[in-house]
């Protein structure tokens, strides 16, 4: 069936990407056809990523699995995401949390910022995630300091005021490498205030982040 969120699950659990039981209640508990255009809906369970609006993407279904998983989550943590998109990463975030914590999300287009907090404030996670509007390669210092950072768009580095921004023992994820080709899925996880560990997590595909520490527009 195209439109089995079941299967989809199913699928996500048999490959792996999957692994934990808050992150299997969180993807079962959002739904991913309230964070698309009406015209992709009876996609909404395929593993792939669609179309939002001024060329930007929703990441495949795999993809946001995997960033839950990696960011190890806890009830009441303090997360800041770099690009809302529709605001469907963020929601599934706050629900691996029960909705305890707060995940703040910056968005740099205006319009995907505005359609990303109708999404949200109608699936319940209006309070629990405020969306922005601005370059979040600067971070967001007003909700500093975080407990996980992730991006959800590639950067050509990874911009040191995210690192300032992430508490001691905090983890940021984020796509490092080719504007328009492949990046590297960067983990860090803070040490001290200027100890970094850092691991790999594998190859992926990214819309590029556009800002101060990204890359250019053109
Ligand atoms: N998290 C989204 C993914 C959206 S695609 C989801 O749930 O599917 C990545 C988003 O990053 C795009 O909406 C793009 O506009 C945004 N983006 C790119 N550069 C950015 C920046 N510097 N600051 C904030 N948002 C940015």
């Amino acid at each position: 069936m195209l439109n089995d969120k079941k299967a989809l699950i199913e699928n996500l659990l048999k490959f792996g990407y999957i692994k934990t039981e808050k992150v299997r209640k969180a993807m079962e508990t959002v739904d991913r056809e309230k964070f698309i255009p009406n015209e992709l809906k009876p996609y909404a369970y395929l593993d792939r990523p669609l179309p939002l609006e001024e060329g930007q993407t929703i990441s495949a279904p795999h993809m946001v699995a995997v960033i839950c998983e990696k960011l190890e989550l806890e009830e009441g943590m303090n997360v800041l995401e770099i690009g809302t998109g529709f605001g469907y990463n963020a929601a599934v975030i706050s629900e691996a949390m029960n909705k305890k914590g707060q995940v703040y999300s910056v968005e740099r287009i205006e319009s995907l910022a505005n359609k990303a907090l109708e999404n949200l404030k109608k699936t319940g996670y209006g309070e629990t995630v405020d969306v922005l509007i601005g370059d979040g390669t600067l971070g967001y210092d007003k909700g500093a300091p975080y407990d996980r950072i992730y991006g959800t768009a590639g950067s050509p580095y990874i911009p040191e005021s995210l690192k300032k921004q992430l508490k001691v023992g905090g983890r940021l994820i984020i796509p490092v490498g080719d504007k328009l080709g492949f990046q590297d899925l960067i983990c860090i996880v803070k040490e001290s205030e200027n100890e970094f560990r850092e691991k790999s997590l594998g190859e992926v595909v990214f819309v590029p982040m556009i800002g101060k520490h990204g890359w250019s527009e053109k």
